[in-house]
């Protein structure tokens, strides 16, 4: 049967045999025979501080300063829930650097140094006790780097299903995790187990058929670590990660762009593809990216998807949870690092600067905003749970493009303080001066009808006026202007009412006629998008941002579209 049915059970305890047998197959798989993207180039300083394992079967593990000295080491991703896990301090470093007893360790420390000694390595890195918790100074030091010590380890453990550090990284179907009864018991209801027979050999066996899209959708983004922010970075930047999920073990790495799973181990083969669409920050060129890139139907697909790369992976992280809204910056600061490191873009707030008038068209779904943590024309303004750039991903499926347009929006200068002068950490303040088209709002909706993307506007409010809500499935009309706003603020039903309001022209976005077969083939479609603008009292020609909006058609006109240079703030 080895060959034809290549699908098994999951195990009921992930600290068995047979798990590490398939951990360490994985690994092998990756480090012999992925050779360009999985592997770490040259000889490797250690991290300041790192775990030393020592043997197999030690009661005892040190912490080793490493004064530079060369070798590999493994990581660890976990949630630290609401208790600290164990930590070193600036009191007990001396007595971590002789001897740490590891049954005084939690269960999760406990797992992550059997599985590097059982992988065979003797170095691993753990934040809560390799970075001195109670010294300001050794965090800012350890902090920045950050981005080399989970980009060259050999491997990221990844406690998925564990809420803190005690829970243990090992899912064993005898217990419950965080009260929840295991999520796939054995035999898995999503495995089907039918017995096989060969009347000509005799062989008996059986057959495992699994749900797989359903088991990765389903299961595997649901575990307590996947809801984090700072893991997002630890996962992008980590080249290898072995994934202890409530589900079974998952191997996934920079050459192998879907998840390897328990149930299908040998897919780690198949999976390979160098070619395939960009799924690892490792897999993009260190070759300056055109500024304002424009699709190039012929020369360009890599190139959008380098674009689409960054703007889903923002996409992704804003709607991760922080315990603290000032880590905003500084959780993503390693992915955006090597982001810019290898495309050239500079980083300020958040924004590409050499694509700022995509970046700039965030849209929220009416989250509260926080203009203590970035300036706001910054996405990271809005809390945990919401934003998109839908129209990034129309531009980039539809092919759309920019329209070679001389009434776009100019930069004339963007200006960020740091703290710690880190481009990428937290911000401080920040200030954007744009030069465009402007138009007052409260003049604009005399004349032209709109729509809010939110409902909560009410229609008494609006009777008489070219006011239409929104429903799903609606049809934007050509000339129509659709009004996004950032929060759902009740000074929202006002807005038209209001003076203070400006709407500033960033640029128009053309779709190409798709070619291909008859049933994909589109007209094209102009429209041109905005940026909603609050006037900031006593600041003269500042502004906030509040919202975007859209036009479906071809380019604004009249004359009371302005050229403005606005400062936002
Ligand atoms: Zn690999």
């Amino acid at each position: 049967m080895p060959g034809i049915f290549t699908s098994r059970p999951v195990a009921n305890d992930s600290s068995s045999e047979a798990c590490f047998k398939m951990a360490q197959y994985w690994l092998k798989t990756c480090l012999e025979t992925h050779y360009s993207l999985c592997q770490v180039q040259g000889s490797l300083s250690l991290p300041t501080r790192v775990l030393d394992v020592g043997l197999l079967e030690s009661p005892f593990v040190n912490l080793y300063i490493s004064n530079g000295r060369h070798g590999q080491w493994l990581t660890l991703s976990h949630c630290w829930g609401e208790t600290q896990p164990a930590t070193t301090t600036k009191a007990n470093l001396n007595n971590h650097s002789t001897k740490i007893i590891i049954s005084t360790l939690p269960q999760t420390f406990r797992d992550a140094i059997l599985i590097t000694r059982k992988l065979g390595y003797q170095f691993l890195w753990i934040d809560s006790l390799c970075i001195v918790q109670d010294s300001l100074i050794d965090w800012q030091e350890e902090s920045v780097k950050m981005n080399t010590i989970y980009s060259n380890a050999v491997l990221n453990i990844s406690a998925d299903a564990a809420a803190d550090s005690f829970q243990g990284i090992f899912f064993s179907s005898n217990r419950k995790i965080d009260g929840r009864t295991p999520l796939l018991p054995p035999p898995r209801p999503d495995l089907i187990q039918i017995p096989v027979h060969s009347p000509k050999t005799g062989l008996k066996s059986t057959l495992f058929a699994n749900g797989w899209w359903l088991h990765y959708n389903g299961f595997l983004d649901n575990d307590h670590l996947q809801e984090r922010g700072w893991v997002l970075a630890e996962a992008v930047l980590s080249r290898r990660r072995l994934r202890y999920t409530s589900s079974g073990l998952a191997w996934s790495c920079a050459q192998v762009p879907s998840l390897c799973e328990e149930t299908r181990p040998h897919l780690i083969h198949d999976l390979v593809e160098q070619e395939a669409y960009i799924h690892s920050v490792y897999q993009i060129p260190y070759e300056s990216l055109p500024p304002r890139y424009v699709h190039e139907p012929e020369t360009g697909g890599r190139r959008w998807e380098i674009i689409d790369w960054w703007y889903g992976r923002v996409s992704e992280y804003i709607n991760r949870k922080l315990t603290f809204q000032h880590d905003k910056f500084p959780a993503f600061s390693g992915i955006a690092k090597t982001y810019s490191n290898r495309t050239g873009y500079r980083y300020k707030a958040g924004i590409l600067v050499e694509d700022f008038r995509r970046g700039l068209l965030w849209q929220t779904c009416g989250r509260p905003v926080d203009i203590e943590v970035a300036p706001s024309w910054s996405w990271a303004v809005v809390g945990h749970g919401g934003i998109t750039f839908p129209r990034i991903y129309e531009w980039i499926y539809a092919h759309q493009t920019y329209v070679a347009d001389p009434n776009e929006v100019e930069l004339i200068d963007i200006c960020v303080t740091n703290l710690h002068d880190d481009p990428f950490g937290q911000v401080i303040s920040g200030s954007l001066i744009l030069q465009g088209l402007c138009h007052g709002l409260h003049e604009l909706l005399k004349t032209t009808e709109f729509y809010f993307s939110f409902g909560w506007v009410s229609h008494e409010d609006c009777r008489d006026r070219n006011y239409r809500p929104l429903s799903g499935g609606y049809t934007l009309s050509q000339g129509a202007l659709k009004l996004y706003m950032d929060t759902k603020d009740e000074s929202n039903s006002t807005l038209w009412r209001r003076e203070d309001i400006h709407i500033l022209r960033i640029g128009m976005f053309s779709s190409e006629p798709m070619s291909g077969s008859i049933e994909y083939r589109q007209p094209p479609v102009e429209a041109t998008s905005f940026l909603l603008l609050q006037e900031i009292p006593g600041l003269e020609a500042s502004y906030r941002r509040i919202g975007i909006a859209r036009i479906l058609g071809p380019n604004v006109e009249g004359p009371d579209w302005k050229m403005k240079t606005v400062t936002i703030l």
